[in-house]
Protein backbone atom coordinates (compact mmCIF):
# COMPACT_ATOMS: atom_id res chain seq x y z
CA UNK A 1 0.00 0.00 0.00
CA UNK A 2 1.41 3.44 -1.13
CA UNK A 3 1.20 6.70 0.59
CA UNK A 4 1.40 6.51 4.21
CA UNK A 5 -1.46 4.57 5.04
CA UNK A 6 -2.35 1.21 5.55
CA UNK A 7 -6.29 1.45 4.88
CA UNK A 8 -7.17 1.43 1.16
CA UNK A 9 -8.49 4.31 -0.43
CA UNK A 10 -11.54 3.45 -0.47
CA UNK A 11 -14.65 4.34 -2.97
CA UNK A 12 -17.09 2.16 -2.93
CA UNK A 13 -19.68 3.87 -1.02
CA UNK A 14 -20.11 7.13 1.23
CA UNK A 15 -21.36 4.01 3.89
CA UNK A 16 -17.78 2.89 4.64
CA UNK A 17 -16.53 5.38 6.76
CA UNK A 18 -15.31 4.95 10.62
CA UNK A 19 -15.83 6.89 13.08
CA UNK A 20 -12.93 9.47 13.99
CA UNK A 21 -11.54 10.91 17.38
CA UNK A 22 -14.74 13.77 17.95
CA UNK A 23 -17.31 11.34 17.18
CA UNK A 24 -16.07 8.35 19.21
CA UNK A 25 -15.08 10.60 22.27
CA UNK A 26 -18.75 11.88 21.75
CA UNK A 27 -19.98 8.22 21.55
CA UNK A 28 -18.03 6.96 25.12
CA UNK A 29 -19.44 10.15 26.80
CA UNK A 30 -22.73 9.54 25.90
CA UNK A 31 -25.63 9.55 28.54
CA UNK A 32 -27.63 6.96 27.85
CA UNK A 33 -31.32 5.24 29.28
CA UNK A 34 -33.34 2.63 27.77
CA UNK A 35 -34.97 4.21 24.91
CA UNK A 36 -37.98 1.45 24.20
CA UNK A 37 -38.92 3.30 27.48
CA UNK A 38 -37.99 6.78 26.27
CA UNK A 39 -35.94 7.04 28.93
CA UNK A 40 -32.08 7.66 26.79
CA UNK A 41 -31.59 11.50 26.97
CA UNK A 42 -28.98 11.18 23.66
CA UNK A 43 -31.41 9.52 21.67
CA UNK A 44 -34.56 12.02 22.75
CA UNK A 45 -31.68 14.92 21.87
CA UNK A 46 -30.95 13.29 18.58
CA UNK A 47 -34.44 12.84 17.87
CA UNK A 48 -35.40 16.58 19.01
CA UNK A 49 -32.12 17.87 16.90
CA UNK A 50 -33.33 16.25 13.46
CA UNK A 51 -37.18 17.30 13.77
CA UNK A 52 -35.68 21.14 14.24
CA UNK A 53 -33.41 20.48 11.73
CA UNK A 54 -35.62 19.16 9.05
CA UNK A 55 -38.46 21.60 10.20
CA UNK A 56 -41.21 18.46 11.32
CA UNK A 57 -42.72 18.06 15.12
CA UNK A 58 -41.22 14.83 15.50
CA UNK A 59 -38.45 12.31 14.81
CA UNK A 60 -37.66 9.05 15.31
CA UNK A 61 -34.04 6.86 15.28
CA UNK A 62 -34.40 3.86 13.11
CA UNK A 63 -31.13 1.52 13.05
CA UNK A 64 -30.88 1.54 9.27
CA UNK A 65 -32.30 3.92 6.30
CA UNK A 66 -33.73 0.19 5.17
CA UNK A 67 -35.58 0.11 8.37
CA UNK A 68 -36.73 4.18 8.51
CA UNK A 69 -38.10 3.88 4.95
CA UNK A 70 -40.04 0.97 5.80
CA UNK A 71 -41.89 2.15 9.35
CA UNK A 72 -42.25 5.46 6.46
CA UNK A 73 -44.44 2.98 4.16
CA UNK A 74 -46.24 0.68 7.06
CA UNK A 75 -47.39 3.85 8.85
CA UNK A 76 -48.92 5.87 5.51
CA UNK A 77 -49.99 2.98 3.56
CA UNK A 78 -52.68 -0.21 4.96
CA UNK A 79 -52.53 -3.34 3.05
CA UNK A 80 -54.21 -2.72 -0.38
CA UNK A 81 -52.58 0.37 -0.69
CA UNK A 82 -49.53 1.40 -3.03
CA UNK A 83 -46.89 3.72 -3.20
CA UNK A 84 -45.77 5.38 -6.51
CA UNK A 85 -42.48 5.35 -6.82
CA UNK A 86 -39.42 5.37 -9.32
CA UNK A 87 -38.17 2.55 -10.84
CA UNK A 88 -34.39 3.03 -9.69
CA UNK A 89 -35.44 4.02 -6.03
CA UNK A 90 -33.74 2.46 -3.24
CA UNK A 91 -37.49 1.93 -1.68
CA UNK A 92 -38.82 -0.05 -4.53
CA UNK A 93 -35.46 -1.35 -6.06
CA UNK A 94 -32.88 -1.94 -3.14
CA UNK A 95 -35.07 -2.65 0.12
CA UNK A 96 -35.14 -6.49 -0.96
CA UNK A 97 -39.55 -5.75 -1.09
CA UNK A 98 -39.84 -4.86 2.41
CA UNK A 99 -43.25 -2.59 1.76
CA UNK A 100 -44.84 -5.73 -0.46
CA UNK A 101 -43.79 -8.26 1.68
CA UNK A 102 -44.54 -7.12 5.39
CA UNK A 103 -46.82 -4.42 4.88
CA UNK A 104 -48.98 -5.66 1.84
CA UNK A 105 -47.83 -2.67 0.02
CA UNK A 106 -48.18 -2.60 -3.93
CA UNK A 107 -45.42 -0.43 -5.79
CA UNK A 108 -46.60 1.32 -8.60
CA UNK A 109 -43.06 1.89 -10.24
CA UNK A 110 -42.22 4.65 -13.16
CA UNK A 111 -39.86 5.10 -15.14
CA UNK A 112 -37.47 8.25 -14.33
CA UNK A 113 -36.28 10.99 -16.55
CA UNK A 114 -32.78 12.05 -17.10
CA UNK A 115 -32.46 14.38 -14.41
CA UNK A 116 -34.11 11.53 -11.96
CA UNK A 117 -37.27 12.87 -11.45
CA UNK A 118 -40.61 11.32 -12.01
CA UNK A 119 -42.66 13.02 -14.79
CA UNK A 120 -45.64 15.03 -13.05
CA UNK A 121 -47.71 13.26 -16.40
CA UNK A 122 -46.39 9.98 -15.30
CA UNK A 123 -47.45 10.46 -11.48
CA UNK A 124 -51.00 11.62 -13.01
CA UNK A 125 -51.53 8.52 -14.82
CA UNK A 126 -50.29 6.28 -12.24
CA UNK A 127 -53.02 6.91 -9.64
CA UNK A 128 -55.46 4.75 -9.81
CA UNK A 129 -59.17 6.12 -9.44
CA UNK A 130 -61.60 4.46 -6.59
CA UNK A 131 -62.79 1.51 -8.29
CA UNK A 132 -62.79 -2.22 -6.63
CA UNK A 133 -60.26 -2.88 -9.25
CA UNK A 134 -57.97 -1.09 -8.25
CA UNK A 135 -55.27 -0.89 -5.70
CA UNK A 136 -55.45 2.38 -3.24
CA UNK A 137 -52.99 4.83 -4.67
CA UNK A 138 -51.96 6.25 -1.38
CA UNK A 139 -48.29 7.69 -0.98
CA UNK A 140 -46.17 9.16 -3.49
CA UNK A 141 -42.42 8.30 -2.76
CA UNK A 142 -39.57 10.16 -4.02
CA UNK A 143 -35.27 10.34 -3.44
CA UNK A 144 -33.01 13.42 -3.12
CA UNK A 145 -30.26 13.08 -4.24
CA UNK A 146 -30.69 10.13 -6.54
CA UNK A 147 -27.63 8.58 -7.74
CA UNK A 148 -25.99 11.47 -6.52
CA UNK A 149 -28.04 13.97 -8.57
CA UNK A 150 -29.89 16.70 -6.73
CA UNK A 151 -33.85 17.56 -7.82
CA UNK A 152 -34.97 20.74 -8.28
CA UNK A 153 -36.75 22.81 -5.45
CA UNK A 154 -39.45 23.84 -7.73
CA UNK A 155 -40.19 19.81 -9.35
CA UNK A 156 -40.41 19.09 -5.48
CA UNK A 157 -42.64 21.76 -4.93
CA UNK A 158 -44.84 20.64 -8.03
CA UNK A 159 -44.67 17.23 -7.78
CA UNK A 160 -45.97 17.25 -3.57
CA UNK A 161 -48.51 19.53 -4.85
CA UNK A 162 -49.54 17.52 -7.28
CA UNK A 163 -50.01 14.35 -5.06
CA UNK A 164 -51.46 15.68 -1.86
CA UNK A 165 -53.92 17.50 -4.21
CA UNK A 166 -54.61 13.81 -5.40
CA UNK A 167 -55.16 12.76 -1.66
CA UNK A 168 -51.71 11.40 -1.45
CA UNK A 169 -49.24 11.46 1.07
CA UNK A 170 -45.55 12.09 0.27
CA UNK A 171 -42.39 10.64 1.70
CA UNK A 172 -39.10 11.36 1.06
CA UNK A 173 -36.27 9.20 1.28
CA UNK A 174 -33.21 11.76 1.86
CA UNK A 175 -30.42 9.16 2.82
CA UNK A 176 -28.49 11.91 1.20
CA UNK A 177 -30.69 14.95 1.10
CA UNK A 178 -28.05 17.04 2.88
CA UNK A 179 -25.84 16.53 0.52
CA UNK A 180 -28.37 18.02 -2.21
CA UNK A 181 -29.31 21.19 0.57
CA UNK A 182 -25.07 22.09 0.58
CA UNK A 183 -25.44 21.39 -3.30
CA UNK A 184 -28.25 24.25 -4.03
CA UNK A 185 -26.45 26.46 -0.87
CA UNK A 186 -30.19 25.61 1.18
CA UNK A 187 -30.99 24.88 4.93
CA UNK A 188 -32.11 20.87 5.10
CA UNK A 189 -35.54 22.60 6.12
CA UNK A 190 -36.14 23.98 2.83
CA UNK A 191 -34.33 20.92 1.26
CA UNK A 192 -37.21 18.63 2.42
CA UNK A 193 -40.21 20.99 2.35
CA UNK A 194 -43.43 19.73 0.80
CA UNK A 195 -43.20 16.24 2.37
CA UNK A 196 -44.86 14.79 4.90
CA UNK A 197 -42.07 12.17 6.42
CA UNK A 198 -38.74 12.65 5.28
CA UNK A 199 -36.06 9.60 6.22
CA UNK A 200 -32.13 10.51 6.61
CA UNK A 201 -28.77 8.78 6.60
CA UNK A 202 -26.85 9.51 9.33
CA UNK A 203 -24.55 6.68 8.36
CA UNK A 204 -23.65 7.77 4.59
CA UNK A 205 -21.79 11.07 3.66
CA UNK A 206 -22.42 12.43 7.37
CA UNK A 207 -19.92 9.53 8.87
CA UNK A 208 -21.83 8.15 11.80
CA UNK A 209 -21.51 4.36 12.04
CA UNK A 210 -24.94 3.59 11.90
CA UNK A 211 -28.47 4.93 12.23
CA UNK A 212 -31.32 7.03 9.97
CA UNK A 213 -33.82 9.86 11.44
CA UNK A 214 -37.55 9.25 10.45
CA UNK A 215 -38.99 13.34 10.82
CA UNK A 216 -42.80 14.01 10.55
CA UNK A 217 -45.96 15.25 12.39
CA UNK A 218 -46.17 14.41 15.77
CA UNK A 219 -49.00 11.61 15.08
CA UNK A 220 -46.88 10.13 12.24
CA UNK A 221 -44.08 8.99 14.51
CA UNK A 222 -46.45 8.11 17.00
CA UNK A 223 -47.55 5.41 14.81
CA UNK A 224 -44.04 5.00 12.96
CA UNK A 225 -42.95 4.19 17.29
CA UNK A 226 -45.09 1.19 16.79
CA UNK A 227 -44.24 -0.09 13.56
CA UNK A 228 -40.48 0.37 14.47
CA UNK A 229 -40.89 -2.02 17.65
CA UNK A 230 -42.92 -4.67 15.50
CA UNK A 231 -39.94 -4.52 13.19
CA UNK A 232 -37.10 -5.24 15.88
CA UNK A 233 -35.90 -1.54 15.96
CA UNK A 234 -36.39 -0.76 19.72
CA UNK A 235 -32.94 -0.41 20.76
CA UNK A 236 -31.95 0.37 24.39
CA UNK A 237 -28.89 2.06 25.45
CA UNK A 238 -29.30 3.26 21.46
CA UNK A 239 -27.24 6.99 23.15
CA UNK A 240 -24.14 5.18 22.18
CA UNK A 241 -24.99 5.77 18.45
CA UNK A 242 -27.54 8.15 18.92
CA UNK A 243 -23.91 10.57 20.04
CA UNK A 244 -22.64 9.79 16.61
CA UNK A 245 -25.72 10.78 14.66
CA UNK A 246 -25.80 14.23 16.84
CA UNK A 247 -22.33 14.42 16.09
CA UNK A 248 -22.70 13.93 12.63
CA UNK A 249 -25.14 16.56 12.52
CA UNK A 250 -23.59 19.43 14.04
CA UNK A 251 -19.88 18.88 12.34
CA UNK A 252 -20.38 17.00 9.17
CA UNK A 253 -23.20 18.75 6.87
CA UNK A 254 -21.60 21.80 5.91
CA UNK A 255 -18.05 19.41 5.47
CA UNK A 256 -20.00 17.80 2.15
CA UNK A 257 -19.33 20.39 -0.06
CA UNK A 258 -14.90 19.27 0.21
CA UNK A 259 -16.74 15.62 -1.00
CA UNK A 260 -18.56 17.27 -3.91
CA UNK A 261 -15.42 19.05 -4.59
CA UNK A 262 -13.64 16.14 -4.32
CA UNK A 263 -15.63 14.37 -6.87
CA UNK A 264 -15.55 16.99 -9.36
CA UNK A 265 -12.12 16.72 -9.24
CA UNK A 266 -12.12 13.39 -9.50
CA UNK A 267 -14.13 13.62 -12.77
CA UNK A 268 -11.96 16.15 -14.06
CA UNK A 269 -8.90 13.73 -13.81
CA UNK A 270 -10.37 11.21 -14.85
CA UNK A 271 -12.13 12.78 -18.00
CA UNK A 272 -8.53 12.70 -20.30
CA UNK A 273 -8.77 8.84 -20.16
CA UNK A 274 -9.66 8.00 -23.30
CA UNK A 275 -11.34 4.24 -22.54
CA UNK A 276 -13.18 5.44 -20.23
CA UNK A 277 -16.53 7.97 -20.33
CA UNK A 278 -17.24 10.20 -16.96
CA UNK A 279 -20.30 12.02 -15.49
CA UNK A 280 -19.30 15.40 -13.93
CA UNK A 281 -20.84 14.64 -10.44
CA UNK A 282 -24.13 16.67 -8.84
CA UNK A 283 -22.59 15.84 -5.62
CA UNK A 284 -20.60 13.12 -4.40
CA UNK A 285 -21.26 10.40 -6.65
CA UNK A 286 -19.97 10.00 -10.06
CA UNK A 287 -20.25 7.26 -12.53
CA UNK A 288 -17.35 5.86 -15.05
CA UNK A 289 -18.52 3.80 -18.38
CA UNK A 290 -15.74 1.69 -19.54
CA UNK A 291 -15.38 -1.76 -21.76
CA UNK A 292 -16.56 -4.71 -19.57
CA UNK A 293 -13.44 -6.43 -20.39
CA UNK A 294 -11.75 -4.36 -18.61
CA UNK A 295 -13.57 -4.30 -15.45
CA UNK A 296 -12.01 -7.11 -13.49
CA UNK A 297 -7.94 -6.22 -14.63
CA UNK A 298 -8.87 -2.40 -14.07
CA UNK A 299 -9.95 -4.10 -10.38
CA UNK A 300 -7.20 -6.25 -9.64
CA UNK A 301 -4.70 -2.78 -10.88
CA UNK A 302 -6.40 -0.74 -8.74
CA UNK A 303 -6.13 -2.95 -5.53
CA UNK A 304 -2.75 -3.06 -6.41
CA UNK A 305 -2.53 0.44 -6.03
CA UNK A 306 -4.16 0.42 -2.59
CA UNK A 307 -8.10 1.10 -4.27
CA UNK A 308 -10.82 0.01 -3.67
CA UNK A 309 -13.79 0.25 -5.92
CA UNK A 310 -16.37 -1.90 -7.41
CA UNK A 311 -15.62 -1.73 -11.01
CA UNK A 312 -18.40 -2.30 -13.53
CA UNK A 313 -19.14 -1.14 -16.87
CA UNK A 314 -21.23 1.57 -15.27
CA UNK A 315 -18.93 2.19 -12.67
CA UNK A 316 -19.99 4.00 -9.44
CA UNK A 317 -17.85 5.88 -7.51
CA UNK A 318 -18.49 7.70 -4.16
CA UNK A 319 -16.33 10.33 -2.07
CA UNK A 320 -17.13 10.94 1.66
CA UNK A 321 -14.95 12.01 4.29
CA UNK A 322 -12.42 9.70 4.65
CA UNK A 323 -10.93 10.23 1.15
CA UNK A 324 -8.84 13.56 1.04
CA UNK A 325 -8.14 15.90 -2.23
CA UNK A 326 -4.68 14.04 -1.70
CA UNK A 327 -5.94 10.75 -2.03
CA UNK A 328 -8.48 12.06 -5.29
CA UNK A 329 -5.05 12.72 -6.67
CA UNK A 330 -3.50 9.61 -6.05
CA UNK A 331 -6.66 7.76 -7.29
CA UNK A 332 -6.06 9.57 -10.57
CA UNK A 333 -2.60 9.03 -10.87
CA UNK A 334 -3.32 5.25 -10.74
CA UNK A 335 -6.44 5.61 -12.91
CA UNK A 336 -3.74 6.83 -15.69
CA UNK A 337 -0.93 4.55 -14.58
CA UNK A 338 -3.64 1.65 -15.58
CA UNK A 339 -4.64 2.88 -18.76
CA UNK A 340 -1.34 4.02 -20.25
CA UNK A 341 0.01 0.14 -19.87
C1 LIG B 1 -28.34 3.65 1.82
C2 LIG B 1 -29.68 4.09 1.39
C3 LIG B 1 -30.82 3.69 2.08
C4 LIG B 1 -30.81 2.66 3.17
O1 LIG B 1 -29.96 2.89 4.20
P1 LIG B 1 -29.33 1.65 5.04
O2 LIG B 1 -28.95 2.32 6.30
O3 LIG B 1 -28.20 1.17 4.22
O4 LIG B 1 -30.40 0.63 5.22
C5 LIG B 1 -32.03 4.20 1.64
N1 LIG B 1 -32.11 5.02 0.59
C6 LIG B 1 -31.03 5.42 -0.10
C7 LIG B 1 -31.20 6.34 -1.25
C8 LIG B 1 -29.78 4.96 0.27
O5 LIG B 1 -28.71 5.36 -0.43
Amino acid sequence: MTGGTDRPIDLRSDTVTRPGRGMRAAMAAAEVGDDVYGDDPTVNRLQARAAELFGREAALFAPSGTQSNLIALLTHCQRGDEYIVGQEAHTYKYEAGGGAVLGSIQPQPIAHQPDGSLALADIVRAIKPDDFHFARSRLLALENTLGGRVLAPAYIDAATELAHRHGLATHLDGARICNAAVKLGISPREAVRGFDSVSVCLSKGLGAPVGSVLCGSQAFIQQARRWRKMLGGGMRQAGILAAAGLYALEHNIARLSEDHENAARLARGLADIAQIKVTMPDTNILYADLPAELCSLLDAGLRRRGILARVTPHMRIVLHLDVSPAQVDRTIAAFKEFFAA
